[in-house]
């Protein structure tokens, strides 16, 4: 069903500091059913293509070393609306503008390390879902 799923990815610097049950209990604790989940490392190639849309932007270069740098936890989740919602949930991309009581506001340590993913669209939930996980890890 459209609509229904969102990507998300615990970034490095969250997983090297030990974050990531606080980080899933939060995202249980919002509503959204974990329907894959799976502690991975991009290389660098893999982090360039997932952020190929960025690609030029004066940040790309240091973005997909970073992403690159250390294992990231990586999931789908569920619920009604769960691109949006995990996007409020998420907080704006610098957590010096992030709202109260999001994962940025709370996790983020920059705009550049700022903890999590999150897709900005069913589309792309999609594409991301299937980047990182085969038909058989989902169900
Ligand atoms: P979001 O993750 O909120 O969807 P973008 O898609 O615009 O944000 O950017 C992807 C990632 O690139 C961000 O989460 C952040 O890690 C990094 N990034 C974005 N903009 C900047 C910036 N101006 N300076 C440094 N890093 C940035
Ligand atoms: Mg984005």
């Amino acid at each position: 069903m459209s609509g229904n799923i969102t990507f998300t990815m615990i970034k490095p610097e969250a997983v090297e500091k030990k974050e990531t049950g606080a980080i899933l209990k939060r995202i249980i604790e919002g509503g959204f059913k974990i329907k894959a989940l799976k502690m991975t490392r991009l290389t660098k190639e893999q982090a360039g293509e997932f952020y190929g849309v960025h690609k030029g932007k004066p940040f790309y270069e240091s973005l997909i070393t970073y992403m690159s740098n250390g294992p990231i936890l990586a999931a789908i989740l569920e619920k009604n609306n769960a691109v949006a919602d995990f996007r409020k949930l998420l907080g704006k991309t610098d957590p010096n503008e992030a709202d109260e009581c999001t994962l940025r506001k709370e996790f983020a340590e920059s705009k550049s390390k700022n903890a999590v993913h999150g897709s900005d669209s069913d589309e792309n939930a999609n594409i991301e879902a299937n980047f990182f996980f085969s038909k058989r890890e989902r169900f």
